[in-house]
């Protein structure tokens, strides 16, 4: 079966539009991007249709790569002391000339809606969760919308980043999940994914999951998105695994949507704290 992302997110988006269409003042998500980065362009686009649609206001500030650091964290300084603004994120990636880490944590954390901080961080692998990062978040409520029950299940994460499998691994154990965590430096991968009652793929290796690496019946996510000849492909072979899982992440349509309606709510959630 289909989990549907698109569907899910196109929900949420519509139930945060009916609640903003009832307040004067708007909630404001700001977006900070430095470089020119291509996809980051793309993502800044999808970022700022989607406030449009649910009636978030969209700043967004774009520094050159030439920027000073100073000015980049005058900015945060400003937002962070903008009682109007309710969200800010820095796009990432960001050139590597600037110290990404100083940048993020000069973010408040009660403003800092991609839940990167290391105050948020911190929180969530405390079991204390402030505001935790949307990808992952985005995978519970999708498990979540489709009751797929985690107590005591087996899930396998592949890919340990901070944005996408780190944190996904802690909300997985809130659950009462049984974790596995898996990387490049894992050896006989399958050993571990064929055990995986839920398996979660965020690595950005398309076809890095094939039919002998499932167990009949698993939960498979897909959060990989790898762009080849101008179509985008998640890490699991679909095709292949579509009729072995009992439920399955489409690319597109899948983790995707969920990453932005949870960016949404995210703000959303911040401004209501502050009503
Ligand atoms: P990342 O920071 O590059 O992390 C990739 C992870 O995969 C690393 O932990 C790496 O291990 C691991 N890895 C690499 N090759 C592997 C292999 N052969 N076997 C097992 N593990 C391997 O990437 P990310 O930011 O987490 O993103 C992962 C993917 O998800 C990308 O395709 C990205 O575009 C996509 N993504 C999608 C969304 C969405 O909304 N759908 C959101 C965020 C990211 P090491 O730690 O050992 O290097």
């Amino acid at each position: 079966m289909l989990l549907d992302g698109k569907a899910l997110s196109n929900k949420i988006k519509d139930e945060i539009k009916s609640k903003t269409k009832n307040y004067l003042i708007k909630p404001t998500l700001a977006v900070i991007q430095i470089g020119n980065d291509e996809a980051s362009n793309i993502y800044i686009r999808t970022k700022a249709k989607a406030c449009e649609y649910v009636g978030i206001n969209f700043i967004h500030t774009k520094f050159e790569e030439e920027a000073l650091e100073q000015e980049i964290i005058n900015k945060i300084i400003e937002l962070n002391n903008d009682p109007y603004v309710n969200g800010i994120l820095i796009q990432l990636p960001i050139p590597s000339k600037f110290n990404q880490y100083k940048l993020l944590n000069l973010i408040n954390k009660d403003k800092d809606v991609d839940g990167l901080t290391n105050i948020n961080m911190g929180m969530l692998f405390k079991g204390n969760n402030n505001l935790i990062p949307c990808t992952p978040n985005g995978i519970i409520k999708l498990l979540e919308e489709y009751n797929i029950d985690l107590k005591g299940k087996h899930a396998v994460v592949v890919g340990r980043s901070n944005l996408v499998g780190k944190p996904l691994s802690m909300l997985l154990l809130q659950k009462d999940a049984t974790v596995t965590i898996c990387h490049s430096k894992t050896e006989h991968l399958d050993y571990f994914t064929k055990q995986a009652d839920i398996l979660i793929s965020a690595v950005g290796k398309k076809d890095l999951i094939t039919k002998e690496m499932v167990k009949e019946n698993a939960v498979v996510i897909d959060v990989g998105m790898n762009r080849v000849d101008g179509k985008l492909y998640g890490d699991v072979n679909y095709d292949e695994i579509k009729d072995i899982a009992s439920y399955i992440t489409p690319v597109p349509g899948g983790v995707g949507p969920m990453t932005v309606a949870m960016l949404l709510y995210n703000v959303l959630r911040n401004y209501e704290k502050n009503l």
